[in-house]
């Protein structure tokens, strides 16, 4: 058992957050899921239920049953700049595995909110800690009685900073934001049980078995689920060019809508949108879909590091390769390959 005021959460040398803190901003409640979501999956949790209200503006609350936090841990987790997942630059260029890094998200979002950290070690007999922080100040520390693992919530979004606060949008706007965001980690982690709850409502609860199907389907309802086909291109399968593989779902193209929004596109396991991508499963469909109608995809893209542009700024959803027409024609090629497979294209070869 180690003493108790030991943690492993430390601060990062300021040459670190010089390189890679981008000013890290919660824009709205959606960021502030995306941040704790992935929190808990560097934890290993294998249960994540988030609840927001009004639209995740009046409250968010993402729980697991992760690997837990010490009350050191809790107390060093909310300073700025500490994290637990890497030492400093070395690591970041030899790659990180975790989805966080820079050890700024809990600090950034108990600044302009107020934040509750309930949270237990999975190991060892320490007792559950809570940790209240408003304002970028901790309020008060005490001995909680809760189950491993880890409870953050995230009330009154912006309560301190007005101007933020008005330029939230509507519920509807800020929570479709919100179900974007935990539907993308849902699909992209069908081993780990994700529910989502609005105003008391249950809006979806992934199996957490591990099959990408049954996560569609939790997550888009039967109809959608149905009309899926598999992908699944290894490297020499592909034409030339950076993947070295595609998997994942598309649909039918009867089964379309008219938004990009049920695109979810993931490179090296990261939920990301990449026009190459984009491009290659459009061009696969061609004449299919109508003009600004789009299937519904959960596609996964596997590329060696250097191919990617990794862009280091926190917000970025966007990548490109480092020869983006390739990954166009390896996407086009593999997702075409399924549809043929399923007799779902006319034949682009004019005919006789
Ligand atoms: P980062 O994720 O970049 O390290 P955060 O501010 O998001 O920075 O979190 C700080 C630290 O708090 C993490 O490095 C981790 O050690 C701990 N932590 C945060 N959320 C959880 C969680 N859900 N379960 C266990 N530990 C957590
Ligand atoms: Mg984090």
């Amino acid at each position: 058992q180690p003493p108790r005021d030991e943690t492993d959460i430390r601060r990062l040398d300021d040459d670190t957050v010089a390189r890679i803190a981008a000013g890290e901003v919660v824009e709205r409640p959606a960021s502030a899921v995306k941040e704790l979501v992935e929190n808990s999956l560097d934890a290993d949790a294998s249960t994540i239920d988030v609840t927001v209200d009004a639209g995740g503006t009046e409250l968010v609350r993402v729980a697991d049953d992760g690997r837990g936090m010490s009350e050191a841990d809790v107390r060093a987790a909310v300073r700025e700049h500490t994290t637990s997942k890497i030492d400093g630059l070395d690591d970041i260029e030899s790659g990180v595995t975790t989805l966080g890094f820079r050890g700024e998200a809990l600090h950034t979002i108990g600044s302009v909110s107020r934040l509750t950290i309930r949270s237990r070690p999975q190991d060892g007999d320490d007792a559950g800690t809570e940790l209240v922080y408003e304002g970028g100040e901790v309020e008060s520390v005490e001995p909680a009685g809760c189950p491993a693992g880890t409870t953050v919530e995230v009330a009154d979004l912006f309560y301190n900073t007005p101007a933020r606060r008005k330029f939230l949008k509507t519920t509807a706007t800020e929570f479709a934001h919100v179900n974007r965001i935990v539907t993308r980690y849902a699909l992209a982690n069908p081993d780990v049980a994700v529910s989502l709850t609005h105003d008391g409502r249950e809006v979806f609860s992934t199996t957490g078995q591990g099959d990408l199907q049954a996560a569609v389907l939790a997550v888009y309802g039967r109809e959608v689920a149905a009309a899926m086909i598999p992908v699944e291109a290894d490297g020499d399968e592909l034409p030339p060019g950076p993947l070295e593989g595609v998997s994942g779902l598309v649909s039918h193209p009867e089964t379309n809508r008219a938004s990009r929004e049920y695109l979810a596109t993931y490179v090296n396991d990261r939920a990301v949108t990449a026009d190459a991508v984009r491009e290659g499963i459009m061009g696969a469909y061609g004449t299919q879909l109508g003009s600004d109608r789009y299937p519904f995809v959960v596609l996964f893209h596997d590329a060696p590091g250097e191919a990617v542009d990794v862009n280091v700024h926190p917000r970025k959803r966007e990548v490109r390769f480092d020869d983006d027409d390739a990954v166009r024609r390896q996407v086009d090629a593999a997702v075409e390959s399924a549809l043929l497979d399923h007799g779902l294209l006319r034949s682009r070869a004019p005919r006789g």
